[in-house]
């Protein structure tokens, strides 16, 4: 029986994994640069900890959440998203003294939903979280940083959408409304959104589904309902954003699949594919809701799997040249290791091939991509030299030399100066 990877878990290597490191390469550079701090939460929390935080009615909790009770009677679960062990880690190590405090992760997210094209179950998430400022201008550098981030990495196919939840006052008024609105239209929604109806009308807004979409387009505007003092802050927070330059759409559908949410949401969305790259927003009530001070916070996590899907090859870095290091029986492989050490130790890739025939090992020697065979047979040992074939190189593929063994360190830094020059 062969062994598969888990449903909608991959293993991420080769070029896949030189881009997720480049990306969250970029990501740090650029969240230092706004002074963010990194942090690495773990993988697994107490289950409590997202239930109460991204609420008991949203699909992540209610349907995808990997939980289960671990040897010690206790229910944990893989983390699905990243700001609430964050937060609890800034509440668990007393980070709070410290605030304003902006920290940034990123890893492993899991979510049990239905595998598809950009959708999986082990995912990985980059993100970032500024709290304990709250200010329109919080949220606008938080919203540019995420702009920054994929300029760095030369994507420019994506819009960002921009609504506002409002303060709790807000949220409340306006939940009487679309509860009034919903109502009347109670029999025409679908199943999970009759059940939204009972316990969080808000994420109606957010459902898929065609008939209730086709509903909600007629439902009144959370923007009708905004009270003066969110009001304001949204109109800060778009005009910061014109300020910077950021395009942006207004999206006064754009809810968010969390509860914790509140003022200013946003997501960016790719225009090549569907589902959105990125997704955050304010949160004023989560630091209370663990237990900290009554301070907000903003954050936006990306999808990795999506910014990867949007980067080009061009990202991974090109292989400086590479060695393969060929005795031609076991006669000479004591030289040859000494050769390969050499070439490491002057911090230059190489490979030690001696499996098979000659040609076996030139063969092996082309598909690892190496540059340079240096071959070392019975003569060459006599005579303390190196048989050199150029594999790769254009002018000189297929040209064979002979070295001074004592030249090797020399030779080999010529020619890589040489193919860098090029
Ligand atoms: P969310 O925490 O749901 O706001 O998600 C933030 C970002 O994570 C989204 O914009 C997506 O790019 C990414 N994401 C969320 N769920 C998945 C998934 N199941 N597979 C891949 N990426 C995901």
């Amino acid at each position: 029986m062969l062994f598969r990877a888990v449903r909608g878990m991959k293993d991420l290597f080769d070029t896949d994994w030189e881009k997720y490191h480049y990306i969250v390469e970029q990501a740090i550079k650029l969240g230092k640069q706004h002074g963010y701090k990194i942090i690495e939460t773990p993988i697994l929390e107490y289950t409590d900890v997202f239930q109460r935080s991204i609420g008991d009615e949203t699909d992540v909790v209610s349907k995808e959440m990997y939980t289960f009770i671990d040897r010690g009677e206790e229910s944990v679960t893989l983390r699905p998203e990243g700001t609430a062990g964050v937060i609890r880690a800034v509440i668990t190590n007393n980070l709070v003294q410290n605030l304003p405090i902006k920290l940034m992760y990123h890893g492993p997210m899991f979510r049990y939903d239905r595998p598809q094209k950009g959708r999986y179950r082990q995912f990985h998430q980059i993100g970032f979280e500024h709290i304990g400022d709250k200010s329109p201008y919080a949220d606008a550098l938080a919203i540019s940083l995420a702009f920054n981030i994929l300029s760095s990495l030369g994507i420019i196919d994506f819009k960002i959408c921009i609504n506002t939840l409002g303060d709790d006052e807000t949220k409340k008024s306006y939940g009487k409304a679309i509860v009034k609105f919903f109502s009347r239209h109670k029999e025409d929604l679908s199943e999970d959104s009759q059940r939204r109806l009972e316990k969080n009308p808000l994420r109606i807004l957010d459902s898929k589904d065609n008939k209730d979409r086709e509903i909600c387009s007629m439902a009144p505007l959370m923007t009708d309902y905004l009270n003066k003092e969110s009001g304001n802050y949204f109109d800060k927070v778009c005009d910061l954003l014109k300020q910077f330059g950021i395009p942006y759409e207004l999206d006064n559908f754009l809810v968010r699949g969390l509860d914790y949410y509140s003022h200013t949401a946003f997501e960016i969305l790719s225009l090549k594919s569907s589902g959105a790259i990125c997704g955050g927003g304010r949160y004023d009530k989560l630091v209370q809701e663990f237990g900290g001070p009554d301070v907000s916070g903003i954050g936006f996590a990306f999808g990795a799997e999506r910014v990867m899907n949007l980067l080009g090859n061009s990202v991974i870095p090109s292989q400086k040249c590479k060695f393969a290091v060929i005795p031609i029986s076991d006669n000479e492989c004591d030289i040859a290791l000494q050769v390969l050490r050499e070439l490491h130790n002057s911090a230059l890739s190489a490979e030690f091939i001696h499996n098979g025939t000659i040609s076996k090992k030139m063969k092996i020697a082309y598909r690892l991509m190496c540059d340079i065979a240096l071959i070392i047979g019975e003569t060459e040992k006599n005579n303390q030299t190196i048989t050199v074939k150029f594999m790769r190189d254009n002018n000189d593929k297929g040209k064979m030399i002979t070295i001074d063994l004592s030249m090797l360190s020399s030779f080999a830094k010529y020619y890589i100066s040489k193919s860098i020059s090029k």
